[in-house]
């Protein structure tokens, strides 16, 4: 078996980030890095060193801080071109990709999916394989192709399989990612959620931009969507409860004793929240724009 992925975990641990940004190694000659992470020495080196000096392209799933900004020092260290969405922050890509843009090295294939709610731009990446004899054979049989994934510093087997999806922010390991308005945006969230549902073939596993690898996507997709149906209906009922309420109010009803570097991410959810059922006619604000807005059910 020829291992196809390899996880490199940056430095980074935080609250936020968990344990650190997860950047992903694919393919076996000529290599693609997702998510190279911050611009951290240290990390890029690993990368650097796992690769054999083989980058081709870094593709990037969205520009936020612990993601985006190791791209250009790994693609003047290595010649790579940056790919993913349109530059932001401390990120630039060579150029830009759009929904279903095909990044390919050989035997390995990353097709772009614009999955808009943590970040506008926000990009996942569906992985799969062409190896040699692969194809289309007589009946329209394709066999099966199979992805694994190893932990560059065992190398111990994560996963093999087919579909595997690179998720950057949109799905997580272990965690709820924030949607954090006004960049990010609950409605677009879960219809990007819905839209990974409806992907033929269905993906098989996730990989993260923080956290454990998840297999069983569906069911993991379907959990995250009932866990915002879930939330939504505690922000509906502690508004009732509560006229004229902000969201920091409501955060704290509906997520209780929280570690205080969650709170300011436990607002933003309950804002999110808001916005979405202001745009249903369920909930209105003098200024749904103002996070310390006051709220009230309709
Ligand atoms: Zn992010």
């Amino acid at each position: 078996m020829v291992p196809g992925v390899r996880r490199l975990t940056a430095t980074n641990p935080s609250p936020m980030t968990g344990e650190g940004t997860q950047s992903y190694l694919v393919g076996a000659g000529d290599l693609v890095v997702v998510d190279p992470g911050p611009d951290d020495a240290g990390h890029l080196d690993r990368i650097v060193d796992a690769s054999g000096g083989r980058i081709r392209y870094v593709v990037v799933t969205h520009a936020h801080d612990d993601h985006a900004p190791g791209a250009r020092s790994l693609a003047r260290r290595t010649g790579a071109l940056v790919l993913g969405p349109p530059a932001g922050g401390a990120y630039a890509p060579d150029a830009v990709l759009a929904d279903a843009d095909v990044v390919a090295v050989p035997g390995w294939r990353l097709t772009a999916l614009h999955t808009p709610g943590h970040a506008p731009e926000h990009l996942c990446y569906l992985l799969d394989t062409e190896r040699e004899g692969s194809g289309f054979v007589e009946g329209g049989h394709r066999p099966r192709p199979e992805v694994a994934v190893v932990e560059s510093a065992g190398p111990r087997l994560l996963f093999s399989g087919d579909h595997l999806l690179f998720s950057g922010d949109h799905l997580l390991g272990g965690a709820s990612t924030v949607v954090a308005p006004p960049e990010g945006d609950m409605a677009a969230y879960l219809a990007s959620l819905e839209r990974l549902l409806r992907l033929d073939p269905g993906i098989d596993a996730v990989a993260p931009g923080h956290g454990p690898l998840l297999a069983g996507a569906r069911a993991v997709i379907v959990a995250q969507l009932a866990h915002r149906a879930e939330r939504e209906r505690q922000v509906v009922a502690a508004l009732e409860r509560s006229p004229y309420a902000t969201s920091a109010g409501l955060a704290t009803t509906v997520y209780g004793d929280l570690d205080p570097g969650l709170v300011p991410a436990a607002r933003l959810q309950v804002w999110a929240h808001l916005r979405k059922l202001a745009t249903e006619g369920r909930a209105r604000s003098t200024d749904p724009d103002d996070p310390g807005g006051s709220w009230d059910a309709v």
